[in-house]
Formats: C-alpha cells, sequence, structure tokens
C-alpha cells in the first residue's frame, strides 16, 4: 500500500493518491490526511539511525524534521527537499516558571528556535517540498503571521515563487516584514480573510500554484517532527501531559496523529494527554469542547479578539482533528485571558527564556489547570513555546511600561513589569539607583 490521502470524516474516509492536488475531500468537503502503511517498521532500528543522523553533517541529517523522514514517507525523492535545519529545538527546564504554573518542575520545547522563529518550519519544509515534488512553481497562503513569514523563507529558499494574500488594513508588521524580506510578493486585497481565501483557491487552480495554508495536510506531516525529536531527545519516555496554545488548531492535530503513530509503530508505550490553551476572546474550540460536542455542534466566533494574534482565529479549520486528538489522548481544552497570558509570558521571560504572547498561553493555562486539579502538581509536563520573544516586541514594551491594553481598551496590570529607569548623568546618583 503506497502512502496515501484520506478523507478524515468518519461517514466518508474516501482514499486519494498522494499526489493528488486536493486540499479537502473532493466527495464530501472533509479534511484530509496522509496515510501510511507502517507494517514493516523498525522502531528499535530507526531509534538507532536516528540518533546516528545527529552526528551525520548531511543537510536532510542535520534537520530536525527530515531526521524522523521514516514516520512520514510521502516523498518519493527526498532530492525535493528544502532544509534550513529546521527543528532541533531545545526542551529547557524553568524552575521559576514551573512554580508560577504550580509544579514542581516544567520543561519548555521551544519551537521558536526554529529559522524563522516559530513551529510552522517544523510544517512548512514539508509542505514546500510536496510543492517542489508535484513541480510547482508557486505557492500561497492567506496570513500575515508566521506563516507567512515561514512560506516566503522555505519557497523562496528552494526555488518557488511565494505569493501572500492580505486582508487589506489588518497587518502584523513584524512577521510580515519578514515575508518581505524573503522575497515573498504580498498582495493587499480589498476584501476579509474568507472572501480572500475563495479567491486564491480559484487562482490557484487557475494558475497552477500550490496552498501551503494551514489546511494543507503536508505541513501537519511536517509538524509530527515536534512531538517525535521531544520523545527523542526524552529517551522515548512519555510525558504526562503536553500544552500547547491553539488557534487553527492544525499543532495539536500534528501532535496527536504523531503521537499515535509512534505508539502504533512500537517507539512509545503509552499516549500523554494534550492540553491545548486558547486565548478567552478567541476561543470557539474551548466553547465547543466545554459545552459544545453533542449540543450546540461547533460554532465559529465571528470577531475573534486578542493581543496574541497567532491564535486570534475565530474559525479554525482543523477543529475535527482536534477533538479527535483531544479525545484520543484524554486531553482537555482551557483558556486564559488576556491578563493571565501576559504575565505568563513575563515569567517566561524572566526565566531567560522567552517568547511570543501566543506561546505563553501555554503557561497561562497550566497555571489554570493545577488550580483546578485536572493537572497534578509533580506531573510530568511539556509545554510547547511556539514562537519566538522577537516577533512581537512591541507588545513587551508596553507590557513593562504599563501601557499594554487588551482589545476591548482594558489596561493589562505590569504585575511582573520592568520598566526603563530614567537616570542622570552622574555617578554618585547612578551608584544609589544601582542600589
Ligand atoms: C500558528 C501559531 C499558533 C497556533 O497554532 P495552530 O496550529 O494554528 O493551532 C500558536 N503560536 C504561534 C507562535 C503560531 O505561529
Ligand atoms: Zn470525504
Amino acid at each position: 500500500m503506497h502512502p496515501h490521502l484520506a478523507c478524515f470524516n468518519p461517514a466518508c474516509r474516501a482514499r486519494f493518491d498522494i499526489n493528488q492536488v486536493i486540499y479537502n475531500c473532493p466527495n464530501c468537503g472533509g479534511l484530509l490526511e496522509a496515510q501510511y502503511d507502517f507494517r514493516g517498521a523498525e522502531p528499535a532500528a530507526w531509534k538507532k539511525t536516528w540518533r546516528e543522523r545527529r552526528m551525520d553533517n548531511s543537510p536532510l541529517s542535520q534537520s530536525g524534521v527530515w531526521r524522523y523522514r521514516e514516520l512520514f514517507p510521502f516523498l518519493e525523492d527526498t532530492m525535493q527537499v528544502t532544509t534550513l535545519r529546521e527543528g532541533n529545538t531545545p526542551i529547557l527546564n524553568a524552575p521559576l516558571a514551573a512554580q508560577y504554573g504550580g509544579l514542581t518542575r516544567i520543561a519548555f520545547k521551544h519551537q521558536g528556535f526554529n529559522p524563522t522563529g516559530s513551529f510552522k518550519d517544523n510544517g512548512m519544509t514539508a509542505g514546500a517540498a510536496q510543492a517542489r515534488s508535484l513541480g510547482m512553481k508557486r505557492v500561497a497562503c492567506v496570513s500575515t503571521g508566521n506563516t507567512s513569514a515561514s512560506m516566503a523563507a522555505y519557497a523562496s529558499a528552494g526555488g518557488l515563487a511565494p505569493l501572500i494574500f492580505i486582508p487589506h488594513g489588518n497587518i502584523s508588521y513584524g512577521k510580515l516584514a519578514q515575508a518581505l524580506e524573503y522575497g515573498a510578493k504580498t498582495f493587499q486585497v480589498e476584501a476579509n480573510f474568507d472572501q480572500i481565501l475563495a479567491l486564491v483557491r480559484v487562482l490557484a487552480e487557475r494558475l497552477g500554484i500550490y496552498l501551503l495554508n494551514s489546511i494543507n495536510p503536508f505541513r501537519i506531516e511536517g509538524q509530527k517532527s515536534i512531538v517525535i525529536e521531544m520523545m527523542d531527545q526524552r529517551n522515548w519516555h512519555v510525558p504526562d501531559w503536553i500544552v500547547l496554545p491553539g488557534g487553527n488548531l492544525g499543532n495539536v492535530s500534528a501532535f496527536g496523529k504523531g503521537l499515535r503513530e509512534m505508539k502504533q509503530v512500537g517507539l512509545i508505550d503509552k499516549l500523554p494527554r494534550l492540553a491545548v490553551v486558547q486565548a478567552e476572546g478567541s476561543s470557539p474550540f474551548y466553547e465547543y469542547m466545554t459545552e459544545g460536542v453533542g449540543k450546540t455542534g461547533f460554532r465559529a466566533q465571528t470577531n475573534p479578539e486578542t493581543l496574541a494574534t497567532a491564535i486570534k482565529i475565530g474559525d479554525p479549520v482543523s477543529w475535527p482533528k482536534a477533538q479527535f486528538e483531544i479525545e484520543t489522548t484524554n486531553g482537555i481544552v482551557e483558556r486564559a485571558t488576556e491578563q493571565e497570558i501576559a504575565d505568563a509570558k513575563a515569567v517566561i521571560g524572566r526565566c531567560g527564556i522567552g517568547c511570543e504572547p501566543a506561546s505563553a498561553a501555554s503557561l497561562a493555562g497550566i497555571r489554570k489547570l493545577t488550580a483546578a486539579g485536572v493537572i497534578d502538581r509533580d506531573a510530568d509536563v511539556v509545554a510547547v513555546l511556539t514562537g519566538n520573544v522577537l516577533k512581537d516586541p512591541d507588545y513587551i514594551f508596553k507590557y513593562h511600561t504599563g501601557q499594554l491594553r487588551a482589545p476591548n481598551d482594558t489596561p493589562i496590570n505590569a504585575t511582573f513589569g520592568n520598566k526603563p529607569i530614567m537616570a542622570p548623568n552622574d555617578a554618585d546618583k547612578l551608584a544609589e539607583l544601582i542600589g
């Protein structure tokens, strides 16, 4: 059985050639996922090979994604891979953050150490490889965030032309700046996100452009490497919990799939529990999982609001997959306020680690889940930090100087504020100020 694409809808499960250019099931519109025949899996041999590749200087072995390619064998030819040495991200201990989160210990898997500063690189190297494998010349996404920064880098590095479409007047400058620098042709369209997505789908078909939006199943395949690498770094010792922020819910879908497949082939002996944390002002999945399942069904949010722009998503495309993975791992969905996210972020900063606002939702959620007794204080918890501290310097400066305001204009308290101090040109006065 060759690798193939399968419809995720349990009532359909239609199968398609792995190289068919489709983003949804042509029969029912369901999400697609890559499936493989793992019957020949050799977990012990794979573990050894993956360790040896860390010592090997070839670009494919040095990639913290492609090193683990046996678990996502969708490419016929690895010559199509473009790598920027993505993955290879550290697991960091942070006693101060553990204490804040109500835990005896915590480990952060920091995906902000990636080439463009977010976990999107783990998925984008895979999506871009599939684009090249299909013979595509241009790739596109609708995003102003980390997806466009990552897509621009991987497309340009691999000789593909990156096209970015953004709603007019809705720009996140730091991340857009990366996309411009990496050479993406960027269109500000006078329409909203959904209208632009519809336009881009028409254009993709007409002009043979490959879509690398969050719905692309090959990006999910690449993002599985985050949990594979995590287990390798932990000598295949499974934690009790893995906690991550959720926006479009692609990452939790990737984690769940990666973990299930690792268990299926015998690389790990159990599944950790997955906890997804959303921002309160943008929490349709939290609402669905806490009161909507079996009742109202999934309800998109029309005006999501949060300063954590990477998780400001009202209509997350991957929610059916995310629901399945949360249920399969006996996981949970939590939400955190703007104040809780901001304070958790400052604590992660104080640990000398730092992250972008969306990433800090994980620690903010952990604090609530330990207080509620859902996560045990002695539990073995890995929290995933999704993006780099420098993605959003404006937020940081405003927080520490007491000027940060939530989208509804409520001031955010600088609980752990650290203002620059005005000082005169005077050694004695400075000595006094230094204390
Ligand atoms: C994309 C992104 C998220 C959200 O991930 P989803 O897969 O959309 O749930 C969280 N944090 C950062 C920094 C991101 O770039
Ligand atoms: Zn289907």
